[in-house]
């Protein structure tokens, strides 16, 4: 079996500006010792980008992302922001296909694909969000949903770019609401993330890529969903905001 490293996330969506990003980590990173296997991630905003990074210095186990980016290389997109200049900036990461960016400002499953594709290529790390809306969920389609935003990804991804592919599991129904996936629905579609991901490239290849679960992840529950089989880490959101709360649930991995 493959060891992969625990990947903890926190995306702050629409909140912490600047002064409350350097204030949120002054708070955190005592919290927080570096630990072996361990990879503890943010996704700021923007504009919060640079008193993230400045705050992070000299904590190599903390890495930053961003939000959303655009695929192309420059130019006329007002509003937007390119791999290379969230590179220049000091990102590692990028969110792709959030369900918010799906559900709220309409993101295709083709844009998630060339934004995947702009982000390998850019050299940062892609972490696909896929995840079904509640009536996908009682229409028994869960699994079908999710295989259908990871299929046109995966076919359109190399093999030599997976070991930078991150997926977040996020059921739509879990995210903000304060209901969180049983462990045992966690795990089973995290199986069949893992099945999709083998079909395409194989077991031992596929066997690289981290598959984090997200949807409501707080300090009470985050050690039960990751002690699932298949669950190498968590994406969260509300319960990110807080320094102390997302440390209790960094120290639970
Ligand atoms: C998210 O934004 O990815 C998320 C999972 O949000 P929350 O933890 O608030 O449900």
């Amino acid at each position: 079996t493959v060891t992969r490293t625990r990947i903890l996330a926190g995306n702050w969506k629409m909140n912490h500006g600047p002064s409350q990003a350097a204030r949120f980590f002054a708070d955190f990173l005592p919290l927080v010792e570096p630990a072996d296997g361990r990879s503890v991630v943010f996704f700021p905003p923007a504009v919060s980008f640079a008193a993230a990074r400045e705050a992070v210095q000299g904590r190599p186990d903390v890495r930053l992302g961003v939000q959303n980016v655009h695929w192309e290389a420059g130019g006329a997109f007002t509003g937007e922001l390119s791999v290379s200049m969230a590179a220049d900036a000091g990102a590692e990461l990028v969110l792709v296909g959030h369900s918010e960016r799906r559900h709220v400002f309409g993101e295709t499953i083709d844009e998630t694909v060339r934004k995947t594709v702009a982000v390998l290529e850019g050299g940062l790390d892609p972490v696909l969000c896929v995840g079904e809306t509640i009536d996908e969920r009682r229409a028994d389609r869960a699994e079908a949903v999710v295989v259908e935003q990871l299929g046109p990804v995966l076919a359109a991804v190399p093999v030599e770019h997976l070991a930078r592919l991150v997926i977040a599991y996020e059921p739509v129904w879990a995210i903000g609401t304060g209901v969180t996936a049983t462990p045992a629905d966690a795990a089973a579609m995290h199986a069949a993330v893992r099945r999709t991901l083998e079909e395409v490239y194989g077991a031992g290849a596929a066997g690289q890529v981290p598959v984090l679960y997200g949807g409501s992840v707080k300090p009470e529950n985050a050690a039960e969903l990751m002690s699932q089989p298949g669950v190498d880490g968590v994406l969260v959101g509300g319960a990110s905001l807080d320094p102390a709360g997302f440390a209790a649930i960094v120290r639970a991995a």
